[in-house]
């Protein structure tokens, strides 16, 4: 277990052409490492728990391509099945019967969900649910919190966390002034700044969306009565509640965040898991909004591969083996193993840590916090958190290179993973 220089000559090879090829090197601007500091290292391969490098190496993987693995890698029941599937061609540009089947999976899972429309990711998913709260409410303004994440486009990239503030960038160039006028932003768990926002803005605000446990500023879960509070706000005021699920639907638990806290949303948006490792994001909501969209209504919003049978299938297989008797139950305790673990080892070799998880997901911060909101977060010792991740790294884990990521476990994840992965910690701990 001791830390074996890595050989990474492969990684360093194939990462210094892409750089001459791609920006930064990479599809995504946080795979660059650039908030830990040396080099990216490129997979080969992934199954169950583990990931491989182009160099032989193997790591215990707890960024799950960023949530959607939670069965583990390349299942082997997703893989058959979309062996099968490939057969059959990879995408129709016309209906499929495999979105009614994981249509009806997601209606008879997530609570708000009466009609979903699949799209390609996240983003999408968040960006045309935004033109979906102001068709249906006929406003313009949005709240949105300080740290939350709502995927790229324009109106969401004020104050968005990880990805945008791990480059230090407020905010980004390109993002016209007339596009976030109405994006109005409030700390995370704070009722009362809503309160304001709702009451200096009567009749104006559309909606609220928000991570119902962010995951985007690191891990911060609300505090009791948050979500509770914001439902009777936006009650009050003829406004939608919007619940951004993309991370944490079916991986807090089968009914994402709004079963686990018992609090209905209008609106619900889907990614990640959902997809199954295939590009995959959908929202939905009541009937009576949903029909807003076209071609049942008005509001325009389309997609050349969305509802493609290939990602339905891996959408389809990973739902299945989620919804198996005391899967949540399995990663609520391995989860709950590791976090506590890395606790109790900060707290031995004298490091002020704090975190927490719920079920499949979880996050801690090199700070004493508590923390609620961005804010708190900001006050983790990012430097030392650059030393630990390249130290687990050498050790053989794969964590989340950004103090301000959420960390994923699932059902490979064994509790002999766990036990290496909080051997390393200990070892990486004391040296820092
Ligand atoms: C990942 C994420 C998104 C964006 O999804 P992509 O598929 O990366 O576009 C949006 N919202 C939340 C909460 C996310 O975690």
């Amino acid at each position: 277990m001791t830390a074996t220089p890595l050989n990474t000559t492969k990684s360093q090879e194939i990462f210094t052409a892409a750089q001459t090829l791609m920006p930064g090197g990479v599809s995504s601007p946080v795979r660059a490492f650039k908030s830990v500091g040396g080099q990216p290292i490129v997979f080969d391969r992934v199954k169950g728990a583990y990931i491989w490098d182009v160099d032989g190496n193997q790591y215990i993987d707890y960024v799950g391509t960023w949530g959607p693995a939670i069965c583990g890698h390349a299942h082997p029941d997703v893989i058959q099945a979309l062996h099968e599937s490939l057969d059959k061609g990879t995408s129709f540009g016309a209906p499929c019967a495999q979105e009614n089947i994981l249509a009806d999976m997601v209606i008879n899972a997530v609570p708000s969900i009466e009609m979903v429309r699949f799209v390609n990711s996240g983003t999408e998913a968040c960006m045309s649910v935004l033109r979906l709260m102001r068709a249906f409410t006929g406003r313009e303004k949005i709240i949105k919190f300080e740290g939350c994440y709502h995927g790229h486009a324009d109106m969401f990239l004020v104050k968005a966390g990880s990805g945008v503030a791990t480059l230090g960038l407020p905010d980004s160039p390109g993002v016209p002034k007339s596009t976030t006028t109405n994006t109005l932003t409030a700390p995370y768990n704070d009722l009362e700044a809503v309160k304001k926002l709702f009451n200096d803005n009567p009749d104006e605000i559309a909606g609220v969306i928000l991570e119902p446990v962010v995951g985007n500023s690191g891990f911060i879960p609300p505090d009791a009565g948050f979500l509770e509070g914001l439902r009777l706000l936006t009650q009050d005021h003829g406004a939608l509640l919007v619940f951004d699920e993309v991370m944490t639907g079916f991986r807090i638990s089968y009914g994402g965040a709004q079963a686990k806290f018992g609090v209905t949303p209008d609106l619900t948006t889907l990614g990640k898991v959902i997809g199954g490792g295939l590009p995959v994001g959908a929202y939905g909501g009541s009937k009576e909004i949903m029909s807003l969209v076209a071609p049942a209504g008005p509001m325009y919003q389309a997609g050349t591969l969305s509802g493609n049978p290939l990602a339905m299938t891996a959408g389809i297989k990973t739902l299945d083996i989620l919804n198996k008797e005391g899967q949540y139950d399995v990663l609520e305790k391995i989860t709950k193993k590791l976090i506590d673990g890395l606790l109790a080892i900060a707290k031995e070799t004298g490091h002020e840590a704090c975190g927490g998880s719920i079920s499949a997901m979880f996050g801690f911060f090199f700070t004493a916090g508590p923390v609620h909101n961005f804010s708190d977060a900001k006050q983790s010792d990012t430097a030392k958190f650059g030393h630990f991740h390249r130290g687990m790294l050498e050790r053989g884990i794969y964590l989340a290179p950004s103090q301000f990521e959420a960390g994923f476990t699932s059902l490979a994840h064994t509790e002999a993973d766990i036990d290496k992965t909080l051997a390393a910690a200990r070892e990486v701990m004391s040296s820092l």
